[in-house]
């Protein structure tokens, strides 16, 4: 299902050349991309342009790229060769084709040299100048791109096209501040900008209206977040007045990053039911000298005071994390010490990743690289402690009854999957039908270590 949020249907298409064609729009990489292209796709629906199923079907073919860990530069070269007239596959004439995101930022006018059917090439953070870029493209200029990242603005739009259809995505901050030695995000995205607290407000007002009782704030550090404008509200004000809105029922928000994790944001989660009890709070190594490497700019120890500062809180609060193991310099002693501190800190769930070199990021040339047959080992020993870890959480929850959202419906009979506050995943029976959408309270049956299983309680 997909959802418009922004402007009416009837105001629509406002301005430019009205019925002019159709988009295709392909999205590689994370949440935050996804919701890029929510944005980029109200753009053009703003401007008059319907969707189209396929890139052949479709006037504008945009890809939108994230290069954080993998080759996403050969994925999109690839995906550009199937307009290379040699290859006979798609037909470039006619068409308008873009890059966006990282790969766009990195790779720039490159992009134009090897595939010259190509028109547009737009990082992140040019998003705002979107729609005069298109302006220029449909007024006949053949080659645009937007590719500072020297920018204060935020990418505000009209119009939004939401494509889950339970929850709804809100960048409340966008860009980053912080140097991670392995990131290519500062780099990509810009620097940090905070949108006024009235628009997210606004925003989640509008989705509210339109149905959607979860929403997720979104940012590469959401809780660094700081109201620009004079009513300057912390995150943890802008969290509780999000979760105040009528309408909304659960409130998510990731990224956190550790050294901006405060009290108070804990004190609002323990208190406004609407927010959700998780926190996604990336640790990245146990090792402090692996994390200064990284600039990570915290120790072990203070990580481990936020998680006990997190665990003292009144509701239980389950905690996932980010790690990356094999980065350059890191020992087995090293890499015991983020064994255990998975034994200490005792994640609801992890995202792992072996150290993947990043173009013109310093870890790339730092000394001591790690074979890759040495990451790969220690991502599966990683992954295998944290799956007993995971097993033994989750087991301790049988019996317990939750609250879902239930977000889908098995193949067989009486079957679904619902979400709990915490973030888990719920696979339940119900003697019930029509449940898609509803919030249900669900009795744990069974535990794994990905997922639970139950039965609705009545
Ligand atoms: N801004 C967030 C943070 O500070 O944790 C998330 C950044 S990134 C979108 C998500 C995760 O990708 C990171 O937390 C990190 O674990 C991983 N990552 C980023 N760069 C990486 C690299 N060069 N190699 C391997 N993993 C990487
Ligand atoms: Fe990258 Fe670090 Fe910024 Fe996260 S905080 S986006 S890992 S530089």
């Amino acid at each position: 299902m997909e959802a418009l949020t922004g402007a009416s249907p009837a105001m629509m298409p406002p301005s430019g050349p009205a019925g002019q064609g159709t988009f295709y729009i392909e999205t590689f990489g994370c949440q935050m991309n996804d919701h890029d292209s929510e944005k980029v796709a109200g753009v053009l629906l703003r401007r008059g342009y319907g969707q189209a199923a396929s890139p052949a079907d479709a006037q504008v073919v945009l890809y939108n790229t994230c290069s954080i860990r993998e080759k996403a530069a050969q994925k999109v070269y690839s995906r550009l060769g199937l307009f290379n007239p040699k290859n006979n596959l798609l037909d470039a004439t006619d068409k308008i084709i873009g890059i966006l995101g990282c790969v766009a930022q990195q790779e720039g006018q490159r992009i134009f040299e090897r595939a010259p059917w190509v028109s547009l090439v737009c990082g992140s953070a040019s998003y705002s100048k979107l729609p005069a870029m298109l302006e220029q493209i449909e007024a006949g200029e053949r080659r645009v791109t937007g590719l500072e990242t020297d920018t204060e603005e935020t990418f505000e739009t009209e119009l939004t096209r939401r494509d889950h259809p339970l929850r709804a995505y809100v960048t409340i901050i966008e860009g980053c501040d912080k140097t991670c030695t392995y990131c290519v995000v500062p780099r990509t995205r810009g620097p940090e900008r905070s949108r006024t607290s009235a628009s997210i407000l606004r925003e989640v007002r509008e989705l509210a209206d339109v149905g959607y009782t979860e929403v997720q704030l979104l940012g590469q550090t959401v809780n660094s977040y700081r109201d620009p404008s004079s009513r300057g509200l912390r995150f943890a004000e802008l969290l509780v007045a999000v979760a105040e809105t009528p309408g909304i029922r659960r409130v998510r928000f990731t990224t956190s990053h550790p050294s901006d994790l405060d009290a108070a944001t804990i004190a609002a989660m323990d208190s406004v039911p609407q927010i959700c009890d998780h926190l996604h709070l990336p640790v990245q190594s146990g090792s402090t000298r692996v994390l200064r490497a990284m600039q990570r700019t915290y120790t072990r120890e203070e990580y481990m005071q936020k998680i006990e500062m997190v665990r003292a809180a009144r509701r239980p609060i389950s905690i996932t994390t980010d790690i990356i193991v094999g980065f350059p310099g890191e020992t087995e002693e090293d890499f015991e010490e983020t064994l255990s501190l998975l034994d200490l800190a005792q994640f609801d769930g992890i995202f792992s990743f072996r150290y993947s070199p990043r173009p013109h990021t310093p870890a790339a040339t730092m000394a001591g690289p790690v074979p890759e047959e040495e990451r790969g080992r220690r991502l599966a020993l990683l992954q295998e402690r944290q799956r007993a870890i995971q097993t033994a959480r989750n087991e301790s929850l049988v019996g317990q009854t939750f609250e879902v959202l239930v977000e889908g419906a098995s193949r067989r009979e009486n079957q679904w999957t619902g979400r709990t506050s915490s973030n888990r995943t719920l696979n339940f029976t119900s003697p019930r039908s029509g449940l898609l959408g509803e919030y249900v309270l669900v009795r744990v049956t069974q535990a794994g270590p990905n997922s639970l299983a139950g039965e609705q309680a009545f």
